[in-house]
């Protein structure tokens, strides 16, 4: 099959050629409760920056070359003798982990903590192919209204979202503030969610007009241009409090320590978007009584969820579409932040 293959690392993402567009052997069905997915669209993910950067080389210990491709959804090729329920040619989204469905975690339908899971594109092979090979227990038929190519980034990109803005959704109260972040990417999602979810108000903070008119159309009631005056603002809406619920799409740079700030006592901070330090003195933590919340990605059941807002076009995900083909280009235009919403790639 073809595949766009990463050979090596580049830490300054300074070259032009991150992955080699190429033949590889495509993977086969080895246990019982395998799944091969004929991919429709793997989404492009800042993520697969920062794996090329090296970031992740330590985390996820994995040997190169491999492929990328953490967002995926496709079409049935292939089964195990244990699948049931699924059949070769069912359109599908694939949950980002592979889990064995047997450790504490799994039956606590915990997934992002499962042991022993892997989590193809980041520690295996992932859907920068024609095929990916994934389980039955990873997967979610799709409805008739939502094509492959348009759900892949919900996997990760707007799974990851979803659980954030579920986690603030659950506190928040109508009459109180929830501020968003960086909002051209995963934060679009973020805001439809929280429309979706809950009564509060939302409060987009971005540095991009193009971001924060997107924002406005995904529902946001305030725009708050990131001009350096950002906490200030959000103080100004919010009796010079604070918001009651922070989410950051961005946590780097001083997005972190900003965020923090404008995070009212007894709030929650949301940390989605990584790269940066969390510093806080203890001396503020116990006296703000604030709390800092990370996510990571979102469980199986979280992503049933989110596909029944989409299914319902509660929530609409921006994609621009690239060929498998071109992953360069689309690593390269995300990199060069000229991609709006989420790039995927199509065999
Ligand atoms: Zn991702």
């Amino acid at each position: 099959m073809k595949a766009a293959v990463l050979h090596r690392y580049d830490e300054k993402l300074a070259g032009q050629e991150f992955v080699q567009y190429e033949d590889v052997p495509a993977p086969r069905i080895e246990s019982p409760a395998d799944v091969v997915v004929r991919i429709g669209g793997a989404g492009v993910c800042r993520t697969d920056l920062h794996i090329i950067e090296g970031i992740w080389r330590e985390k996820s210990n994995v040997a190169l070359p491999y492929i990328m491709g953490h967002e995926n959804a496709g079409w049935v090729e292939a089964v195990g003798s244990e699948v049931d329920g699924i059949k070769v040619g069912d359109p599908v989204v694939c949950h980002p982990l592979v889990t064995s469905g047997h450790c504490l975690a799994c039956r606590r339908g915990n997934d992002m903590h499962a042991v022993g899971s892997s989590f193809p594109g980041i520690n295996a092979n992932g859907g920068y192919a024609e095929y990916l090979k994934t389980s039955q227990r990873s997967l979610i038929k799709l409805p008739k209204t939502l094509a492959p190519k348009d759900v892949a980034p919900y996997t990760d990109a707007g799974l990851t979202a979803y659980r954030a803005a579920k986690k603030a959704s659950r506190h928040l109260l109508p009459g109180q503030y929830v501020a968003v972040i960086g909002v051209g990417g995963l934060g679009h999602i973020g805001i439809q969610v929280l429309k979706a979810l809950c009564a509060a108000s939302i409060i987009a903070v971005d540095r991009s007009d193009v971001s924060l008119e997107l924002a406005k159309q995904c529902g946001a009631d305030h725009l708050i241009k990131a001009d350096g005056n950002e906490v200030e603002a959000i103080k100004e809406l919010t009796d010079g409090q604070g918001a009651e619920a922070v989410i950051d799409f961005v946590g780097e740079g001083d997005a972190v320590k900003k965020g923090l700030a404008a995070t009212r006592n007894d709030g929650f901070y949301y940390i989605v978007g990584y790269g940066g330090r969390v510093e806080v003195p203890t001396l503020d933590m116990i006296a703000s009584e604030k709390t800092i919340v990370g996510n990571l990605v979102g469980t199986y059941a979280e992503l049933v969820e989110l596909m029944a807002l989409a299914d319902r076009g509660r929530v609409n995900l921006r994609t621009k579409e690239y060929r498998l083909k071109d992953a360069n280009q689309a690593l390269l235009d995300l990199h060069h932040g000229k991609v709006r919403g989420r790039a995927v790639l199509v065999p």
